[in-house]
């Protein structure tokens, strides 16, 4: 059994990014790192890696070279949480005291949810795939290849995912992908989306549309997955506001993302997540609404922004700031804006970068129209993004592009 002063649950973008903040202010294994992987992706390339452009192995590390070094890794997993005691149990049987803890778990497929989903995964042959997952996103690029024309079909579900401009990015990509090996005239690109609108900011939704209107792609709105038949080549989707509505489509190729939710453990404790299971912190200084020593940071809270890894950049200045008030018994004084940012892919080489705040106000940082698709913004997306990400961000010294903002683009757009 173990004791610590701050204990971090999940050692992905977000806990990585916190544990080397603290591990450089407390003494050495002071921090305590709790996460069952022993590898850690950079996730938002693996659309890049559906695409053909960059193969898993470029998106992944060794856990152990990305924790730092002056804290203490527990190779395991959270299976209960009291916060009242300040205690941790781990799938092993331990225990874990802490005095304070940043919850940072992030979001799991739950593939379950739609039967013959991962039935439909787990076959090479099915034409079915997802980019959300590191044993998938090479078999999105299999599909590609293989595809030979008839009905493509991207999905986006009925709950909350990480990054919402993913699901919409591959099926932009794979219709690029199908022009230049002249498949797409003899096929039909299908966006299925639980949403009543492409995109959740207006200025990108109009330039989005324009992209779909461009490369001719059905977009159905408030279309759920609800069943893959992998033996048919058939998809069932209901009709979000009257659920006595199905259709059925066969399908050629099938990109799902699949239903997300926060870990067991978390989900289901009713002192820290809300009704939706998420945790339960303040929009503003990250802090749990009801127990003052428990912060959490990235995709598993209820803060209502877009969650990204650019959300967590922000994030972990604001929680380092307000842990460090907490730690010296002061109230949290600093405050997240809702800041994100999607590069939302449309074709090789071309990118919308979109960047917004709390309630979908765009906050840009390079001086010009970033609705409009650069280069510029893909190669960013592509080669620079990943750099930022390894080599500052996870080490703690990297809070999203503010500073770049006030120096080139003073005026914002
Ligand atoms: P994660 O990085 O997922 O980490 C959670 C960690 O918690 C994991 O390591 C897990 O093993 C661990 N864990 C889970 N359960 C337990 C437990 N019970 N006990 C202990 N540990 C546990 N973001 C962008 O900014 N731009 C993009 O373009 C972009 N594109 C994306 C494309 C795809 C296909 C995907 C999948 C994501 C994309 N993202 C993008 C989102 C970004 O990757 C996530 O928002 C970010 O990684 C979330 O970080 P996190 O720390 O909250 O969760």
């Amino acid at each position: 059994n173990y004791k610590c002063k701050l204990l971090v649950v999940g050692g992905g973008s977000g806990g990585c990014t916190i544990a080397a903040k603290f591990a450089r202010k407390l003494k050495k294994d002071e921090v305590f790192v709790l996460e069952p992987s022993t590898e850690h992706y950079y996730q938002p390339l693996w659309t890049l890696v559906g695409a053909g452009v960059k193969t898993v192995a470029d998106t992944r590390r060794q856990e152990a070279s990305v924790l730092p070094s002056n804290a203490k890794w527990i190779k395991d997993r959270a299976v209960s949480i009291d916060p009242k005691k300040g205690v941790v149990h781990t799938k092993n049987g331990d225990e874990i005291q802490y005095e304070y803890v940043v919850i940072a778990v992030g979001l799991k497929n739950d593939y379950d949810k739609v039967p013959g989903l991962s039935q439909a995964l787990t076959d090479e042959n099915s034409g079915v795939s997802t980019i959300y997952a590191p044993e998938y996103c090479e078999k999105t690029w299999r599909d590609l290849q293989r595809f030979n024309g008839g009905n493509a079909i991207f999905t986006f579900p009925d709950t909350l995912i990480k990054c919402p401009g993913a699901p919409q990015k591959i099926a932009y990509l794979a219709d690029s992908y199908f022009r230049m090996t002249g498949t797409r005239s003899k096929s039909k690109v299908i966006f299925n989306t639980c949403l009543p609108v492409i995109f959740g900011v207006k200025k990108y939704a109009d330039s989005l549309l324009k992209v779909v209107e461009r490369k001719q792609i059905d977009v159905n709105y408030k279309t759920v997955l609800l069943e893959v038949r992998p033996d048919k080549k058939e998809a069932v989707f209901v009709n979000k506001d009257d659920k006595s509505k199905h259709t059925t489509m066969g399908y050629d190729l099938l990109h799902v993302t699949p239903p997300m939710s926060t870990p067991e453990f978390l989900r289901t404790n009713k002192e820290l997540a809300d009704v939706c299971g998420y945790l339960d912190v303040d929009k503003y200084t990250l802090q749990h609404k009801k127990y003052p020593n428990v912060y959490g940071i990235g995709d598993c809270t209820n803060t209502p922004n877009s969650k990204t890894a650019a959300a967590i950049a922000k994030q972990c200045h604001v929680l380092e700031l307000n842990l460090v008030n907490t730690m010296a018994e002061q109230a949290p004084s600093a405050n997240y804006n809702g800041y994100g940012a999607c590069p939302l892919l449309t074709e090789y080489g071309k990118c919308i970068l979109a960047e917004f705040v709390y309630d979908g106000v765009p906050h840009e940082t390079l001086p010009f129209d970033q609705s409009r698709e650069s280069t510029i913004a893909y190669y960013m997306k592509k080669d620079l993004f990943p750099f930022m990400y390894w080599n500052m961000m996870l080490k703690g010294y990297y809070h999203g592009p503010e500073f770049i903002r006030k120096i080139i683009n003073p005026f914002g757009n």
